[in-house]
């Protein structure tokens, strides 16, 4: 034990895949209503009792930091609609094995947050931001806060993140028309723009593939505005190819609807309330919760974690493209019956 302690150890999927990378989802509640992420009316919320205490997230990711872990990414729903998440922050950061502990956030309340998280030992903020327009922001996520956004942006960059970097999910006949912007103010504040492509996940309940701007359509706005775009080597399993324009500018494109890379995929998903999910369009997940409440010991948590790990075959976004008429994954009532299928809940 005391060798596994020193040194993790790498646990390989079945295709050779290992576990790297933790998406801590802290809530499931959200102060957006995105329309491709959370467009209902109303929600089933995850029983508040259920959901796990600041110890015991962070008992969790420290025993996923002795399988191999060295990635956390806060995430939710809202992140920062968490109370004391700079407290789970520190607790985190102490823990020497995490060599990225990131949030993504809406930003709307990262102006306010923003010191904390930084005191706290956090690393990276990645905000998402759809549009440079205010009137396109209030229509797309049913809250006039685009200000704050852009605020919050700011103070992150003043109270000393470095690495900044913008999430802009692309829907065609909704913000296609923004992505020259962005990557522009993208380069006015020094952060690193990603375009996604709309995703078929839960929650997702207005997606079509014909809303989908792909990769390639986005590359192709690129080329006709900067000229040449060259393709960065990957140096790690993150989601985004990374480019580079003719100034230098880098840029990313997550493209898991038309060019999944499940093969590379090192990431995991704890939901709010401990369960554990391998794949963003997995069905079901590894309730941890209960052998944690039950009184567990460590040595039974890790062997859980490992042999569900070491089983692992998703290849849930391939096998997505693979589907030749693809229509929203979970209908509005399944997502009633279960909310951990949506994406708010098991964290984007
Ligand atoms: N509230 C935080 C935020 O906005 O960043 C964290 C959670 S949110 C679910 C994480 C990311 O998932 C965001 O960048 C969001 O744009 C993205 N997302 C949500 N639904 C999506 C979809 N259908 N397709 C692509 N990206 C999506």
């Amino acid at each position: 034990m005391e060798s596994l302690a020193k040194h993790p150890p790498t646990f390989l999927d079945l295709l050779s895949r290992p576990l790297r990378s933790l998406r801590l989802s802290v809530t499931d509640r959200c102060n957006l209503r995105c329309q491709y992420c959370m467009p209902e009316e109303e929600y089933v919320w995850l029983p508040r009792k259920e959901i796990l205490t600041l110890e015991e997230v962070s008992g969790l990711v420290d025993i996923f930091a002795e399988l191999g872990v060295n990635k956390v990414h806060l995430t939710g729903g809202e992140p920062l609609v968490r109370r004391d998440l700079a407290a789970l922050v520190t607790m985190i950061a102490r823990n020497p094995r995490i060599k990225d502990l990131a949030i993504t956030t809406n930003g709307v309340l990262l102006a306010e947050a923003a010191q904390a998280l930084h005191d706290a030992g956090l690393h990276r903020v990645t905000v998402s931001l759809d549009t440079l327009r205010p009137d396109r922001f209030t229509a797309l996520t049913r809250k006039d806060a685009h200000e704050k956004v852009l605020n919050g942006i700011k103070v992150a960059g003043q109270v000393g993140f470095k690495g900044l970097k913008i999430d802009t999910v692309v829907i065609r006949g909704v913000n296609e028309d923004e992505i020259i912007d962005l990557l522009e103010y993208g380069k006015q504040i020094s952060a690193e723009v990603r375009f996604i492509e709309y995703m078929d996940v839960g929650g997702a309940t207005l997606w079509s593939m014909d809303k989908v701007f792909s990769r390639a359509e986005m590359l192709e706005v690129l080329t006709r505005q900067y000229g040449h775009v060259e393709p960065v080597a990957a140096v790690s399993a993150a989601p985004a190819d990374r480019f580079v324009l003719p100034d230098g500018t880098v840029f990313g494109i997550v493209a898991s609807t038309t060019t999944p890379f499940c093969s590379t995929c090192d990431r995991s998903r704890l939901t709010a309330d401990g369960t554990w999910y391998l794949c963003l369009y997995a069905q079901h997940g590894i309730d941890l919760r209960s052998p944690l409440r039950s009184g567990a010991s460590k040595a039974e948590l890790i062997s859980t974690i490992v042999s569900v790990w070491t089983r692992r075959s998703d290849r849930g976004a391939e096998e997505r493209k693979e589907i030749r008429s693809r229509d929203v994954l979970v209908s509005v009532e399944g997502l009633r019956q279960d909310p951990h299928l949506e994406m708010h809940t098991r964290g984007g």
